[in-house]
């Protein structure tokens, strides 16, 4: 049987293959498993709501040190951030979080947390359910740099959804910038940034810039910021180019 496709198309622009072409290998099937809580099957599982061997404290290099309770990977006040052993450049990432159920402090102290792409670029975590705080430090902000488009927070205590698409920083071989890191963060399933170029590493009360180059890859971070903010089901996919 004829494979579906065309042999006498022009070729895009750019590529070996025709438009359409007949001959242009199929996309390699990833299994998704039918529901978008478990992680496709060729993803990078960083917390599968048991093992935290993927982790080490940010400070000593550490095993992870935070509490594993019901499935989820708990802030430990005092023992600061995590990041995993491996390094990530452009990735997809899935991230489910919940703030404490018992609702303690306000604006920024309230569930804080965040989770920061190659331990330098942060998408907030924060319980900005009825708790207002300065629009780019709400939760999926960008943190100090952009808002998110909508607050799509949950109420206290309840999973959300972070799914982050990330391209690295690159620079030029005498530290030039060639493009910018970008982040798309799709929140509860609604997007609150579409391909948003970052202004540099972030910071806290500071302006950021890519005067100063990074390396090609980083850890991902998770930030202790007091609060007992709970992860869960934490899976990432490097980003490459197409296979063919
Ligand atoms: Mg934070």
């Amino acid at each position: 049987m004829a494979k579906p496709g065309y042999t006498d198309t022009p070729f895009i622009p750019g590529q070996k293959w025709r438009v359409h072409d007949a001959e242009r290998p199929q996309p390699r099937v990833v299994d998704t498993h039918g529901a978008p809580a478990k992680p496709p099957s060729d993803a990078i599982v960083l917390f599968d709501g048991h093992d935290t061997s993927a982790w080490i404290n940010c400070k000593d290099g550490a095993p992870c040190g935070w509490t594993v309770e019901d499935g989820a990977l708990v802030v430990k006040h005092g023992v600061g951030n995590i990041q995993t052993k491996a390094t990530f450049g452009d990735c997809q990432l899935h991230v489910e979080w919940a703030a404490p159920t018992e609702i303690e402090g306000e604006s920024q102290g309230r569930g804080n947390s965040g989770v920061f792409l190659m331990g330098l670029y942060e998408v907030q975590v924060l319980d900005n359910y009825n708790n207002p705080t300065y629009a780019d430090g709400t939760a999926g902000a960008i943190y100090g740099q952009y808002p998110p488009l909508v607050n799509a927070c949950r109420a206290p205590g309840e999973w959300q959804t972070f799914d982050i698409i990330f391209e690295a920083p690159r620079w030029d071989a005498k530290g030039a910038l060639l493009s910018p890191a970008y982040l798309t963060v799709i929140f509860n399933g609604v997007v609150l940034h579409n391909r948003q170029a970052a202004q540099g590493p972030t910071g806290h009360r500071t302006v950021s810039d890519y005067a100063t180059p990074h390396a090609a890859t980083g850890p991902l971070m998770l930030q202790d910021h007091r609060n007992p903010v709970r992860f869960r089901n934490i899976w990432i996919r490097e980003l490459k180019p197409y296979d063919v």
